[in-house]
């Protein structure tokens, strides 16, 4: 189905709400608005959605797949986990709202279940995170059941790389994630609203208001309220209007994927994928169309907001998709490189709520699972530009202090684990030089010595911890701000079970 998008000439001059940014949340809330005939909506966003993180997701309506020990050990921690639960159930009803504008010409779900497999590549960290998975689906009373391995469809990887266990959760699937961006626009234009195919170069304001946005040709266009949604480019847009105003640092976590299209063997018919683990999503494949597979995702922290790929980063999905998935994926043709940037904040959490200047917005910081939570923001965003209550937490406020959810020793602990996970994965080897023990002593040592550096007592996840120990920019962004908002040290319960214990 094709649809256009307008012509600078025919840019209108005002609107009543003006999304910058084109992703799944811009979209997903202009939707919800047009839903709602709240007035004139215009999306102002590159066609090629230049850096986004949508353009590259898998697009895995993942929820408890996504669990790691971290998910439910602090009543932050289960808030934002919620976020998933709740946002898992408006899947059906977009699906039916969103499939007669899809031009994919297969079912925008591309999948409806997921197996996740736990296999001895990674390290400790993988079974942790597995185990802290079923622990949550039962809590939850989510269904799940074991499988063997060997009957996953699709699912074939080198004897040496083959699964331990593996579960099937049997209400978590995917979509295709640019049918699902393309059906979303074409559903927009069919029900009014205004696609501008540019950028913002800056907010305007006056006084202590945003009263419109000036594009990249200079266009200005007047709003009513102006919702800023350019994911990782978000922080660097707001300071266009409020340069002073003390937001939680975002930095890029640029990913890499790719989608191919199979030659031999048998197709994937679900998502099967490794826990969440070594600072990325785990590996994963996604059913993606007839004959086609997704296959991803890496993810590092990095300074600039990019499109590049990194050379590690192909081999990884690589080497370790015929090794961990299936060995027939040497022969798969690719069909598309993607890579994007998700937006990850200081703290992890999202940031969604109004700012202190009137009429601007911000909805970012969702890190692995925008796409999945989009549809439940887009409510709840609709409802406060609305004047209505909002259907989320308010704790993910833009402008609130770093949520503390550990302490540094567990946070240099997280750290070790996601470094062996990553070492043991990527075909490093400990033993004879050095066991498995000096290999943790020698990464316990490194976090220990990257919090004397940065000199605060907040304590870091462990990818934003890998970044600000590796990169000098890194290092004194995160510990500027630290510095500037005042530490604070954590003072959390021990939790029973979780990372520390994998020692
Ligand atoms: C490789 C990878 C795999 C992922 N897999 C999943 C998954 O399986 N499930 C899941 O739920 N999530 C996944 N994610 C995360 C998810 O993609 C993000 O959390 C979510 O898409 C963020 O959406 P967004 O709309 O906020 O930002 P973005 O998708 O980044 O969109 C922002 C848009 O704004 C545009 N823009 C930037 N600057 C401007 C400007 N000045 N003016 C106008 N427009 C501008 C950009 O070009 C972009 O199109 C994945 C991410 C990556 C990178």
């Amino acid at each position: 189905m094709e649809h256009r998008q307008v012509a600078s000439a025919e840019v209108p001059r005002q609107a009543d709400v003006v999304i910058v940014g084109n992703g799944a949340l811009g979209l997903f809330l202009a939707d919800e608005l047009m839903e709602r005939r709240a007035g004139s909506v215009v999306v102002v966003g590159p066609s090629d959605r230049d850096a986004g993180a949508s353009r590259a997701a898998g697009a895995m309506l993942g929820c408890f797949g996504e669990t790691t020990s971290e998910s439910l050990r602090t009543d932050a921690a289960r808030t934002r986990f919620e976020l998933g639960v709740r946002g898992h159930e408006r899947w059906p009803d977009v699906l039916r709202r969103l499939e007669e504008f899809s031009s994919t010409g297969f079912p925008l779900q591309v999948a409806t279940e997921t197996h996740v497999v736990l296999n001895a590549i990674g390290a400790e960290l993988d079974t942790v995170n597995f185990e802290s998975m079923l622990k949550a689906l039962d809590e939850y009373g989510k269904p799940w059941s074991e499988i063997d391995p060997q009957d996953i469809p699709g699912f074939r990887p080198r004897t040496d790389a083959r699964a331990l266990r593996a579960v099937c959760l049997h209400e978590e699937g995917a979509v295709d994630g640019r049918g699902v961006l393309a059906a979303l626009e074409a559903r927009l234009h069919a029900t009014g609203a205004t696609l501008v195919d540019s950028t913002v170069r800056r907010l305007i304001g006056s006084g202590d208001a945003v009263t419109g946005v000036e594009l990249a040709d200079g266009t200005v266009i007047e709003a009513g309220a102006v919702v800023v949604a350019v994911g990782v480019r978000s922080e660097a847009l707001v300071r266009t209007v409020a340069a002073d105003l003390e937001l939680i640092p975002m930095f890029a976590g640029l990913g890499f994927a790719m989608i191919a299209q199979r030659t031999a063997g048998t197709p994937f018919s679900s998502v099967v994928r490794t826990p969440n683990r070594g600072f990325a999503c785990g590996l994963h494949v996604v059913p993606a169309g007839p004959g086609r597979e997704y296959i991803g995702a890496t993810n590092r922290l990095v300074d600039d907001v990019s499109n590049v790929t990194w050379v590690a980063d192909v081999r990884y999905l690589a080497q370790y998709g015929m090794q961990q998935l299936d060995e027939q994926i040497a022969r798969h043709e690719v069909v598309q490189w993607l890579s994007g940037n998700r937006p990850v904040t200081l703290d992890g959490f999202p940031m969604i709520g109004w700012l202190p200047m009137n009429g601007l917005y911000l909805m970012t910081g969702t890190y692995r699972d925008g796409f999945h939570c989009a549809p439940l923001l887009a409510t709840h965003v609709a409802n406060e530009l609305q004047g209505k209550p909002g259907t989320i937490d308010p704790m993910f406020s833009p402008t609130r202090r770093p949520i503390v959810t550990r302490t540094i020793d567990w946070s240099v602990e997280e750290y070790v684990q996601h470094n062996m996970a990553a070492w043991f994965e990527t075909g490093a080897e400990a033993a004879p030089q050095m066991t498995t023990t000096q290999l943790a002593a020698f990464y316990r040592a490194r976090g220990t010595e990257a919090y004397e550096k940065l000199g605060v007592d907040y304590a870091l996840g462990p990818d934003v911890l890998w970044y600000a120990e590796g990169s000098l920019v890194g290092a004194r962004r995160v510990a500027r701000y630290l510095r500037r908002v005042g530490g604070e040290t954590p003072v959390l319960a021990p939790a029973s079970s979780g990372i520390g214990d994998a020692r």
